[in-house]
């Protein structure tokens, strides 16, 4: 199938991407890397009548640290931060997730912030940005405002974004020394959206888990913050007894569906199992601690 007839406009500014987005507000949508929308425009599931391509705003995609944080533009393309030292550096748990989204080609296309407004429960991104605490930064003709990760994610493909609004920028905390992070995941093929995944992020501490961060993907209509997790491993060493007594809190809490391609028992059971391997492997590239 092909779309239905639409206006495209292709803005040179985020002010005029806003203007337009105000004055289509009924019937509008925000064409970013095009890798969901599009398919979703063919399948005519999406009948907008104007659509604002932001490709061709260089502000969105900058890609800048600043003292305490890094600073990842909407229009930032996924493959681009997944080569970018500073995103390594600073975003451990940003860089291990994106060679989990999808296939290099779609990644070549997809947005970091794409990827976040469309809010998908099985996407890595929104799972680091709800671990990390982020802060998304939207635009509308109100004027700027900021959102925490808790309050973005509403539901299903759902955010706090009004209709009228931008998603400009997501600022991510820089990490602490000795920080390690891991996102694993289990899917039926490779590249597709993944049933279960985990997002872990650690700080060690003389042994330690100092700060310990996790967010599950595929258990719940948004990302999952494993807090009771978090809480029982904060101060503690990360042995198997301890990381064993997290994954049966997980699996205690967690309240997934049945779908077509896996029942709720096995979603809560693999949760737990990959929060294991995901603080293990966190806790192992972690900068060891010198003695
Ligand atoms: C075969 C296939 C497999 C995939 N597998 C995965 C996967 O495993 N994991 C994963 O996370 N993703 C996966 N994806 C999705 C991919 O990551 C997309 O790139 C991403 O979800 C959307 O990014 P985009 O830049 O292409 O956004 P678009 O498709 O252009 O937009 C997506 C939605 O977000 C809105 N939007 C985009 N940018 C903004 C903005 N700045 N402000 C406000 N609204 C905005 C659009 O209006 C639209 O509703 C897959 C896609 C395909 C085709």
């Amino acid at each position: 199938m092909k779309p239905v007839d639409f206006t495209l406009h292709r803005p040179a500014t985020t002010d005029e991407a806003v203007a337009l987005l105000a004055e289509h507000s009924a019937d509008v949508k925000v064409l970013a890397g095009g890798q969901s929308l599009l398919p979703l425009l063919n399948f005519r599931l999406a009948r907008p009548e104007h659509l604002v391509d932001l490709g061709r705003i260089a502000a969105l995609a900058e890609l800048r640290r600043t003292r305490d944080e890094l600073v990842v533009g909407a229009m930032v393309v996924q493959a681009r931060a997944e080569a970018s030292p500073a995103v390594a550096a600073h975003a451990p748990l940003l860089a291990a997730a994106f060679p989990n989204i999808a296939h290099p080609p779609i990644r070549n296309r997809g947005t970091v912030g794409g990827s976040l407004a469309h809010a998908d429960p099985a996407a890595e991104l929104p799972a680091v940005a709800r671990a990390l605490d982020a802060v998304f930064v939207a635009a509308g003709p109100r004027g700027r405002r900021e959102i925490a990760a808790r309050d973005f994610f509403r539901t299903h493909l759902t955010t706090d974004l009004e209709a009228d609004e931008l998603l400009v920028a997501v600022r991510f905390p820089r990490a602490a020394p000795r920080t390690g992070a891991a996102f694993e995941e289990v899917g039926r093929r490779r590249g597709d959206f993944a049933l279960v995944g985990v997002a872990a992020q650690v700080t060690l501490d003389d042994g330690l888990l100092a700060d310990v961060r996790v967010c599950l993907t595929g258990v719940a209509p948004t990302p999952y913050r494993a807090t009771e997790a978090e809480e029982l491993l904060r101060g503690r060493p990360p042995e198997p007894a301890e990381l064993a007594r997290a994954a049966d809190a997980v699996r205690d809490t967690v309240t997934p569906s049945d779908d077509l391609h896996a029942t709720a028992g096995y979603r809560r059971d693999v949760a737990g199992t990959l929060l294991t391997r995901a603080i293990s492997a966190a806790c192992r590239r972690a900068v060891p601690e010198e003695n």
